[in-house]
C-alpha cells in the first residue's frame, strides 16, 4: 500500500511553518500544522503517517533512524524562509536517509518553487494545498494533469487553478498528537484548527496572502467537519481565516453551524477591525468564541494607508468597545518599524495598546517576507539583499531595517512587551480570567516565558 508522510521537520526553535506564514512562536505554542492537516483530509487514513516533530520535540538524527526503517512512498514536508537553513540542511539529508519522493509545502517553496526544485534533491512543491489532485497522482500515479503541483520532470503538466470555492474532504484530525498542542490565548484541550476559506480579500503589502486569491470552503463539508470534531471530544478550535467575517451573511451563517455542530467548544480567530460590528460579535460569542485576534499594526494612520491595510485607528477603538460588550478578549497584532513610521509614532502606538482594553498585546518587528511588495519594495529600493531569506525576525534582532536602527527596534519591541505584561493591574486581571487548569497552566508557562525573554535571559 501506498504510504504517504505528513511531515513538519525538526527545528531548534519552536517554528510555525504552516498556511505561508512562517514565524518563530514567542512562546512554547504550537496547534496542528494547517497545511498537513488540509492535505490529510484527501488520502484515506491507512496510506497516512503524521510526524510533527515541533510539537514531538524530535531532533533531526531521531527522526532519520525512525524513517531509516519505514516504507515511506512519498513524503509532504513543511519548509519555511524563518527555518530557511535548518530546513535545506534536513530535506538534503532526509534524500540521503529515506528512499521516498519529497514533496515540499511552505511560503518560501510557494513563492520561490522553481529555484527551490534545483537547490533541492526535492521531486516538487505542492503550491496549493486546499487545491490540488495530490491524492490521484500519488496513488494512481496519473501524471496526466498536475494541478497546483510543481513537478521539474513533469513542467509541462503544470496546471495553475483556483476556483472560487473548493472541498479537500474531512481532515483525518485524530492523526494528530492533539493532546500536545496548545495556544497561548487557548482555554481548553485538546486543540485542533479548521478553516472555513483560504487567503484574504485584502492585498495590505506586509502580508503573504496579499499576492494569493481568495477563495471559499464549501460549507456544507465544514459543517461535516464539525460534526467529526464534536464526536472526537476537541475542546477548543483555532478558526484558520485569514480575515473571520469579511462576508458578515456568511460569518453569521458559520456561528450558527458551530453553535448547532459543537455546541460545547470554545474557539479563537482572527478579524479585520473594520469586520468587526454588534451583530457578528453577539452571534460568535453565542458560538462560543473567546478571543479574537485583531490586526492593529500601528495608531498611525499615514502608515495604515501606505501599507493599503484600508482601515481607521477609529474603527480599532471601535472594534475594541464592541468585543469589550462581549466579553471577548482580544489580542491586538502591532508592527514596529513600519516604513513609514518614525520613533514617536511606534511609541505612541505602545501607549495605545497599554491604554486600551487589549487582554494580549503581539508586538512585531515589520519584515519584508517573501512575495510580498514590501520585499519587493526592501530590496529595489532599501538595500535588502535578495538571497537573505531566513527572515526570522519573530525572536531576535531585525536582519532588516528601514529608517530606524535594528538595536532602536528590538529594544522597543522588548520594552513594549515587559511594559504591558508586567503590570500588577493586568496580572490580577489575568489570574480573575482563568477558567480552566489549562488555563492556569498556559498563563504561568507562557508568563515567565515573557519575562524571561525581555530581561534577556532566553535567547
Ligand atoms: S487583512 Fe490581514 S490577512 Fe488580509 S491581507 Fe491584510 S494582513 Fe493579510
Amino acid at each position: 500500500m501506498t504510504k504517504v508522510l505528513l511531515l513538519n521537520p525538526p527545528s531548534k526553535k519552536v517554528a510555525c511553518r504552516d498556511y505561508y506564514c512562517g514565524h518563530i512562536a514567542k512562546g512554547d505554542y504550537s496547534w496542528p500544522p494547517y497545511d498537513l492537516l488540509v492535505l490529510s483530509g484527501l488520502f484515506p487514513k491507512e496510506n497516512l503517517e503524521v510526524l510533527d516533530c515541533i510539537v514531538e520535540k524530535k531532533d533531526r538524527e531521531s527522526v532519520f533512524k525512525y524513517l531509516s526503517s519505514k516504507k515511506i512512498d512519498f513524503i509532504i514536508g513543511l519548509f519555511s524562509s524563518v527555518t530557511y537553513s535548518e530546513d535545506e540542511a534536513f530535506y538534503s539529508q532526509l534524500s540521503k536517509e529515506v528512499d521516498a519522493k519529497i514533496y515540499l509545502s511552505g511560503d518560501f517553496p510557494k513563492a520561490h518553487y522553481k529555484k527551490l526544485c534545483t537547490s533541492l534533491p526535492i521531486k516538487g512543491v505542492v503550491l496549493d494545498f486546499v487545491e490540488n489532485n495530490l491524492k490521484e497522482v500519488f496513488l494512481d500515479n496519473k501524471y496526466t494533469e498536475l494541478v497546483n503541483i510543481y513537478h521539474p520532470e513533469e513542467s509541462h503538466l503544470l496546471s495553475l487553478k483556483n476556483s472560487q470555492n473548493f472541498t479537500y474532504g474531512i481532515p483525518k484530525h485524530e492523526l494528530f498528537p492533539l493532546n500536545k498542542y496548545k495556544l497561548a490565548q487557548g482555554i481548553f484541550r485538546p486543540l485542533t484548527v479548521i478553516g472555513t476559506d483560504f487567503s484574504c480579500p485584502y492585498s495590505c503589502t506586509f502580508c503573504f496572502f496579499e499576492k494569493i486569491s481568495y477563495k471559499k470552503r464549501d460549507l456544507q463539508e465544514f459543517q461535516e467537519e464539525l460534526k467529526v470534531i464534536n464526536n472526537l471530544g476537541i475542546k477548543e478550535i483555532m478558526l484558520m481565516d485569514a480575515s473571520f467575517g469579511v462576508n458578515k451573511n456568511r460569518a453569521l451563517k458559520i456561528c450558527e453551524m458551530i453553535k448547532v455542530y459543537c455546541p460545547k467548544i470554545s474557539w479563537i480567530c482572527e478579524m479585520r477591525v473594520s469586520d468587526v460590528n454588534v451583530e457578528l460579535i453577539k452571534a460568535m460569542k453565542e458560538a462560543g468564541c473567546h478571543t479574537i485576534m485583531l490586526g492593529i499594526e500601528t495608531q498611525n494612520q499615514k502608515s495604515l494607508d501606505s501599507i493599503e491595510k484600508h482601515i481607521t485607528t477609529e474603527q480599532t477603538k471601535n472594534a475594541l468597545i464592541v468585543c469589550k460588550n462581549f466579553s471577548i478578549r482580544t489580542l491586538g497584532h502591532f508592527i514596529l518599524g513600519l516604513p513609514g513610521d518614525k520613533i514617536q509614532d511606534m511609541k505612541e502606538t505602545i501607549e495605545f495598546s497599554l491604554n486600551s482594553s487589549l487582554s494580549f498585546a503581539s508586538y512585531n518587528i515589520a519584515t519584508p517576507m517573501v512575495n510580498t511588495t514590501m520585499r519587493d519594495e526592501a530590496e529595489a529600493n532599501q538595500g535588502l539583499k535578495t538571497d537573505i531569506y531566513n527572515m526570522n525576525l519573530s525572536d531576535g534582532k531585525p536582519l532588516w531595517t528601514h529608517t530606524v536602527s535594528a538595536d532602536e527596534l528590538y529594544a522597543l519591541k522588548k520594552q513594549a512587551y515587559r511594559r504591558f505584561y508586567l503590570r500588577p493591574s493586568y496580572i490580577i486581571r489575568q489570574l480573575l480570567s482563568i477558567r480552566s487548569f489549562n488555563q492556569l497552566q498556559i498563563l504561568v508557562r507562557e508568563g515567565i516565558y515573557v519575562v524571561l525573554k525581555n530581561i534577556q535571559v532566553v535567547k
